[in-house]
């Protein structure tokens, strides 16, 4: 039968996989995301009940971390940043 399930899946074949739903999630987090990629992922959001959740506790998780203030920065973001400069560094004209 052509249930809710199988329209799902069908739409996230069609617009993007959790796995990138989550990348994309990621990477607004860090306002790093395009409008398309915001776009495509508010789409999934609404058909995908796991990433639903997904986003939510991303969300909390970045907002626990702003008003807990942590000065010290995840290995992860320091190396983000170190390789963001070096973008910025190498398209100096
Ligand atoms: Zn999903």
């Amino acid at each position: 039968m052509f249930g809710k399930k199988l329209v799902q899946l069908a739409a996230m074949k069609f617009f993007m996989k959790c796995d990138d739903a989550a990348h994309i999630c990621d990477k607004t987090q860090y306002k790093e995301a395009g409008l398309f990629d915001k776009l495509m992922l508010k789409i999934h959001l609404l058909m995908c009940k796991l990433c639903r959740g997904y986003a939510k506790r991303n969300a909390k998780l970045t907002e626990t971390i702003k008003s807990a203030n942590i000065k010290t920065l995840h290995p992860e973001e320091k190396q983000r940043l170190k390789t963001r400069l070096q973008q910025e560094e190498n398209n100096r004209p």
